[in-house]
């Protein structure tokens, strides 16, 4: 799984950090930023489809 945010969909709300703080960071505007550089382990996927689901923006991305 690999996962991205859609940098002109994001508005900061952070809510992807909270899901999952491994995996999402904010940059010096407040939007989000993926933290794992390729494949998200197995054990961090659960939250990873759980912050894409709940992203208000649909600023998140998963490929499998
Ligand atoms: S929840 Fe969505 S819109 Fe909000 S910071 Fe995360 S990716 Fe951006």
């Amino acid at each position: 799984m690999r996962v991205s945010v859609i940098d002109d969909a994001c508005h900061g709300h952070q809510m992807c950090a909270i899901a999952a703080p491994e995996v999402f960071g904010s940059d010096e505007m407040g939007n989000a930023i993926v933290l794992i550089d390729g494949d998200i382990p197995a054990e961090l996927q659960a939250k990873t489809r759980r912050a894409e689901s709940n992203c208000p923006e649909r600023a998140i991305v998963i490929t499998d």
